[in-house]
């Protein structure tokens, strides 16, 4: 494959300084509470998404079957990074985890128990990586405050960057101008307000972003502010490459109260940007595990987003359920889908 070649050079990148503080030992980091990433030992990128079962020092991980790999000879198991094709961590599969009853489709639960070998070095594990770009700085930051929700702090060590670039420069963007890899999660924040520029398609302000962002982070996303609930059908129906995103888990709307999408005042946005972070958190961190479907360029339309539109049609009040009610409809396409965790 064309794309491991390219990826095969980046090899024994070094740690950004804020991440390699803040790395810990596997020991530290499956007995303590918010979950870290394991790093790859030659490109840093996620070497595999774990989580845990059991607590403190008796917890055990807990990784994608699809992830252990076995050797042709010897039966030996490890982890290889499928990001370099070089980095590898030797596993011992210690059998299947507990699966919770009435669990939700999408890859919610990860189904092998292993105990991680030769990661004895210091800071085998640093926080997950997060980017947040956009044009304006208040709408940024807005997208910050959403990564560093309670319900996110408190179950992931997360490090977010943030990123303004001027429209000309949004224009001419190159992959060098964007920050440097490891990222699970790149955001691009915007703000649909009165002037209505093309996020995406034909003049789209973020063509270059998106594409370049693809093959840097582990997934990309796309979060709209302040969407008015009658103008999200339209801006589905003229831009393909957002009913692409959407369908693909990688556009998260948060609508606005009304159709004209002005702010309300001081008092109630305080009250809205709380309601913000419990609409858009859960989303979030399934996008930092990687449960969404993979893919490795810029996902096709596949038809379903006018079922999406749908079922936010069906939904009394669109600014405080229309987010939850359409992820509820694009997570059910998840199922049978590989994941860019698997
Ligand atoms: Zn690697």
């Amino acid at each position: 494959m064309g794309g491991l070649f390219t990826r095969s050079i980046a090899t024994d990148l070094e740690l950004p300084r804020a991440l390699r503080d803040a790395s810990v030992s596997e020991s530290e980091a499956r007995s303590s509470r918010p979950l870290r990433v394991l790093g790859c030992p030659r490109c840093q990128k996620r070497l595999c998404a774990l989580d845990r079962e059991g607590q403190g020092a008796a917890a055990v991980w807990k990784a994608p079957s699809s992830r252990v790999e076995r050797a042709l000879f010897g039966g030996a198991t490890s982890f290889k990074c499928r990001m370099c094709g070089q980095g590898r961590i030797a596993v011992e599969a210690l059998g299947d985890a507990a699966q919770p009853d009435g669990e939700q489709g999408g890859g919610a639960t990860l189904p092998v128990l292993v105990s991680l070998k030769a990661t004895t070095a210091k800071g085998a594990f640093r926080p997950f990586s997060a980017c947040v770009c956009g044009m304006y700085e208040s709408v940024v930051a807005r997208a910050t405050a959403l990564l560093q929700a309670e319900a996110i702090t408190t179950t992931r060590q997360l490090n977010v960057s943030q990123h303004t670039f001027k429209r000309s420069e949004l224009a001419k963007l190159s992959e060098d101008d964007l920050p440097k890899p490891p990222m699970e999660l790149l955001v691009i924040a915007h703000k649909v307000s009165g002037q209505r520029n093309p996020i995406t398609d034909q003049h789209g302000l973020y063509n270059n972003l998106l594409r370049h962002a693809w093959n840097r982070a582990d997934v990309v996303i796309l979060v709209l502010f302040d969407v008015p609930p009658g103008y999200f059908s339209q801006l589905l129906s003229e831009q393909p490459t957002l009913r692409g995103l959407l369908c693909a888990g990688r556009l998260l709307p948060l609508f606005s109260k009304d159709d004209t999408g002005e702010p309300t005042d001081a008092e109630a946005n305080l009250e809205s940007r709380k309601h913000e972070e419990a609409q858009a958190s859960g989303w979030l961190v399934r996008c930092l595990d990687g449960r969404v479907p993979r893919h490795e360029g810029l996902p096709p339309d596949n038809a379903k987003s006018s079922e999406v539109v749908a079922a936010l049609a069906g939904v009394a009040d669109e600014a405080k359920e229309g987010t939850i009610a359409v992820l509820a409809r694009v997570v059910e396409d998840f199922e049978g889908h590989e994941l860019v965790r698997d």
